[in-house]
């Protein structure tokens, strides 16, 4: 994996820093939505060997939600962007 993350706010970090939250692909169900749309949200994930987008929050310096684009196999990480953003371009 790679050692070292480009923090967007606090620069280039060691990846110790960082806690890895999970899927950042998954979209939050309405609140009326079934309870098989729920438990798929809660519980179903996939494991995917590639490009993956997941959730990291930078819990030891400027504890944002980032999302990274990383390599599953190989590790390589591609980008590194604010959560919020990416949520706001996404409409959600
Ligand atoms: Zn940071």
């Amino acid at each position: 994996m790679a050692s070292l993350i480009h923090c967007p706010h606090c620069g280039i970090r060691p990846k110790e820093e960082f806690s890895i939250r999970g899927d950042a692909s998954l979209v939050r169900p309405d609140p009326a939505a079934s309870d098989e749309a729920w438990n798929d949200y809660v519980h179903i994930r996939s494991n995917p060997r590639g490009r993956y987008h997941e959730h990291w929050q930078h819990g030891a310096g400027c504890r944002r939600w980032l999302v990274v684009e990383r390599d599953t196999f190989t590790h390589e990480v591609f980008s590194v962007t604010d959560a919020a953003s990416v949520a706001r371009k996404a409409g959600r």
